[in-house]
């Protein structure tokens, strides 16, 4: 069960990870980085991030079902329809653009102590950076990070 499991990773190390992972993306949209450059930071930087993380603090799922059922374990429906249907919006336009796709979250201590999930769409292999821009864009309701 995702309630009972105890995270290693905390909030606000994802937090500091999104945060270094935006800039990455605002310094290759404003041409302070190749794309190439941009890439090798952005497996550094995740290379940092996983050496920090326990494996199970990660989800990944083939199919849309898996997070959902994930999801269901720790939310009410309605809630977890809407993480699904914006999921699905990210991953519908990565597969039109011919991605592979995984959906998965990352499990991690909140705050104040507790249980935060965060849901994701990953594309398999490499995205060119217009790709990923387009894919990030793809919900008709944006989140904070989808934003940037
Ligand atoms: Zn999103």
């Amino acid at each position: 069960m995702i309630s009972d499991y105890r995270p290693s990773l905390t909030e606000e190390e994802y937090d500091r990870y999104m945060s270094a992972f935006n800039q990455l993306v605002v310094s290759r949209r404003i041409g302070e980085l190749s794309e190439n450059e941009y890439a090798m930071r952005l497996e550094r930087l995740d290379s940092e991030f996983q050496s920090l993380i326990d494996f199970q603090d990660i989800m990944v799922f083939g199919q849309i079902s898996g997070l959902q059922e994930a999801l269901t374990e720790i939310m009410p429906p309605e809630i977890v329809d809407s993480y699904i249907t914006h999921e699905l919006q990210h991953g519908n336009k990565a597969r039109e653009l011919g991605y592979a796709v995984n959906y998965g979250i990352f499990i991690m201590i909140g705050n104040s102590g507790n249980l935060v999930v965060a849901p994701f769409t990953q594309t398999l292999g490499k995205s060119c950076a217009t790709d990923f821009d387009k894919i990030r864009r793809a919900p008709g309701v944006l989140s904070r990070l989808d934003k940037i």
